[in-house]
């Protein structure tokens, strides 16, 4: 199949153009690299079955593909949260494109939605009825906010132009790629326990997420992509739940040097506590994380000593 993916040089989907490439698929990869590095895809530069696209998903974009998935939008707080007007117009100019070629390509289409439509979460676990508990003026509203008008889009245009559509809704998600100054917390963590400099934690590190690694959620990905008659949300992530202040000892333990846990002030609307349910993904798609945090933990840090100047 011809498959675009929007963000493509991004951390996720720079590991997906590569599944996807493995599997022999022709992949148009398409990116502004504002969060994305060439350094990420320029691995597939040579495979002629790839071709790279300097292209704002904000723009109409025209080709013929069988496939599409949307993952063009900054996802770590502080690159969101730079040019928070952008970031809205990201997600939702950015799924009236990829939907306008989806219905005249008759592509099916994908959408990388986040947990965030949950917000700040009165229900524990997280499941895909939940309606959610976001705030519509917040510093994350640009965020949450646009990615649920996203999934809106979606539904409307499945329901009124019949386009084949599906909706992940992607947990906390780490691995290699990640940038070092990202501002997620995984990559924070390592690359400061790797400097030797001290580890920042938010609040009082009691806050809650639930980190899934990237193969995993890439598995995830092509399943629901390729599953017949279903749209979702569908959750995707590993419901193994840990505290900041856990994750923070863990990552000190396994790189070991000087660091030290300090706390900062917590940013506002930080949601407390996140895991998801992901009894639909293990029903619908077969679908369950193998990779525990201790074990992506390791690749992780593995990665970060090739790319961090110590
Ligand atoms: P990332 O920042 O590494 O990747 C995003 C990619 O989109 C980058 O390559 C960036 O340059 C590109 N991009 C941003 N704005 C664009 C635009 N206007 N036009 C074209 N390209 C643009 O982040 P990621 O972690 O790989 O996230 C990928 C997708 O998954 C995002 O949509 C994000 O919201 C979603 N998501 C990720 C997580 C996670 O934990 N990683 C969680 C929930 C949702
Ligand atoms: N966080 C932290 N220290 C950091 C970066 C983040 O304590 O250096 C906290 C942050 O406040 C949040 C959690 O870690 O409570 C996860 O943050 P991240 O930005 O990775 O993801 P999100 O908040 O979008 O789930």
């Amino acid at each position: 199949m011809r498959i675009l993916i929007t963000g493509g040089a991004g951390f996720l989907g720079s590991h997906l153009c590569e599944r996807l490439l493995n599997e022999g698929h022709d992949v148009l990869c398409m990116d502004n690299f504002f969060t994305g590095r060439k350094a990420n895809i320029a691995h597939l530069l040579p495979n002629p079955n790839f071709e790279l696209f300097r292209h704002d998903v904000i723009d109409p974009f025209k080709a013929e593909v069988d496939r599409i998935y949307n993952l063009a939008c900054p996802a770590s707080p502080p690159h969101y949260q730079y040019n928070a007007i952008k970031t809205i117009k990201t997600s939702v100019m950015g799924a009236i494109n990829v939907l306008g070629l989806a219905k005249r390509t008759r592509a099916r289409v994908f959408q990388a939605s986040t947990s965030e439509v949950y917000g700040d979460p009165e229900v524990h676990p997280q499941p895909e009825t939940y309606w959610g508990h976001v705030n519509p003026i917040g510093i994350r509203s640009c965020y949450d906010e646009g990615k649920r008008v996203a999934e809106t889009l979606f539904f409307d245009y499945h329901r009124q132009n019949g386009v084949d559509i599906r909706v992940v809704r992607i947990f906390n998600t780490y691995g290699p790629r990640m940038l070092p100054d990202d501002g997620r917390v995984v990559s924070n963590f390592i690359v400061q326990a790797l400097r030797g400099q001290n580890i920042t934690i938010y609040g009082d590190g009691s806050q809650t997420r639930s980190f899934c690694y990237v193969d995993d959620l890439i598995e995830g990905f092509v399943r629901l992509m390729e599953t017949p008659g279903i749209t979702g949300p569908i959750n995707i992530g590993n419901p193994g739940e840990f505290t900041m202040l856990q994750l923070a000892e863990q990552v000190l333990k396994k790189i070991g040097g000087p660091s030290k846990i300090t706390f900062h002030p917590l940013p506002s609307d930080d949601p407390k506590q996140r895991r998801p349910d992901i009894t639909l993904a293990k029903t619908h798609l077969g679908w369950e994380p193998k990779v525990p945090l201790e074990e992506g933990l390791d690749r992780t840090i593995a990665y970060f000593k090739t790319v961090v100047a110590v």
